[in-house]
């Protein structure tokens, strides 16, 4: 057998369940599966390269669980249960070691999840992986990003900033004082947070029929959030905004510190990769959404309001007139940028 054939038994076919009776997985021209009665099939990609979308030190069970891990949030975002994945992989080199600690990233969260590895592809090259992975939505059900409305209330999962001061922990790009701020323990849980995102999966079942828009937070807040208005400004009469209320962000200890120490709140607003959900809804149906929520065990955060004004206002708090100074929150409307 071909080295390529040996690699893909050896570490992927053990990723290739569940599948039901009749279902094709790997080892087969294409996979074969059984679409969900009433259903809708909602398909997400991601790419993530060495580099570019890690560091790299980054180890291989990481990059595995990251690389899954981007691809179940935009099926979270969209309200889907996920099914199953595809792994386009580019790897320089055959090395067993990490190959093997790669499969076990993808098993342990596909695992989490009960999604298989039903096919893909692999080349030799620059470390590249693409996953593809695939959710069922009841019909019509799916929450996209164009629904939102004028006094909607903006709310968030979970904090903001955490991966994007754990990348600078491990870019090693924090001053001496800087690092004296961080605990041991608050470092790790950034680090974590960058290394180990957790899909929202329960969160965005429970955002089916509730939330009129939603978004993963994967480039930053206020260019997430920013999709949102876009989108739902189409079908309005005039270009929607928002306001965003500092007070209310929800900030880890290590990002209060942050803040509080920088004076400057561009990580919760504009540091890419917390894979939270930003949503948008009603004011009538948040304590429902909320008790829902605590339920499930994740936090949820009402953190700003739909307006009818074109724009991202960032005031202090709700009861506050103006703006506040652009020069408390540096980056303002930035965001990762690939181009
Ligand atoms: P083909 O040449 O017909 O495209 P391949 O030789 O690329 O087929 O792949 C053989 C089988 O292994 C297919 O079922 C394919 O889906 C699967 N496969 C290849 N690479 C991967 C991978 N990285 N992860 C999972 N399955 C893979
Ligand atoms: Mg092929």
């Amino acid at each position: 057998m071909s080295e390529e054939f040996n690699l893909i038994d050896r570490y992927f076919l053990p990723l290739c369940q569940p599948l039901f009776e009749g279902e094709v997985g790997i080892g087969d021209d294409g996979a074969v599966v059984t679409p969900l009665a009433g259903h809708q099939l909602v398909v997400v990609t991601d790419t993530l390269v060495k580099g570019v979308h890690f560091p790299n030190e980054t180890c291989a069970y990481d990059i595995a669980w990251k690389a899954l891990a981007v691809n179940l949030s935009d099926l979270a975002a969209m309200g889907a249960i996920p099914a199953f994945y595809t792994l386009a992989l580019t790897l320089p080199e055959n090395e067993p070691a990490w190959l093997s600690d790669f499969a076990q990233g993808l098993k342990d969260l596909g695992q989490r999840y009960q999604v298989a590895l039903i096919g893909g592809d692999t080349t030799r090259g620059p470390l590249t992986i693409t996953v593809t992975a695939h959710g069922w939505v009841p019909k019509e059900k799916a929450v996209l990003r164009s629904g939102a409305q004028s006094d909607d209330l903006i709310c968030v999962s979970g904090t903001l900033g955490n991966a994007g001061l754990g990348l600078k922990l491990a870019l090693k790009r924090l001053s001496e004082s800087e690092q004296a701020w961080l605990t041991e323990e608050m470092a790790t849980s950034c680090l974590q947070a960058l290394n180990h995102p957790q899909p929202q999966l329960d969160l965005g079942l429970a955002l089916r029929g509730v939330a009129s828009a939603a978004i993963d937070v994967s480039d930053g807040l206020l260019a997430d959030l920013g999709h949102i208005l876009e989108q739902s400004s189409k079908g309005a009469l005039s270009a929607l905004g928002a306001e965003i209320y500092l007070d209310a962000l929800p900030l880890s200890n290590a990002l209060r510190r942050w803040v509080s120490n920088k004076r400057d709140w561009s990580l919760p607003l504009a540091a890419g990769d917390d894979y939270q959900l930003c949503f948008t809804l009603s004011e009538e149906v948040w304590e429902g959404l909320q008790q829902q929520a605590a339920k499930l065990g994740v936090e949820v955060h009402a953190i700003g309001r739909v307006t009818g004004e074109n724009g991202i206002k960032i005031k202090q708090n709700m009861r506050s007139e103006g703006s506040v100074d652009e020069a408390w929150c540096h980056a303002l409307n930035a965001g990762y940028q690939h181009f």
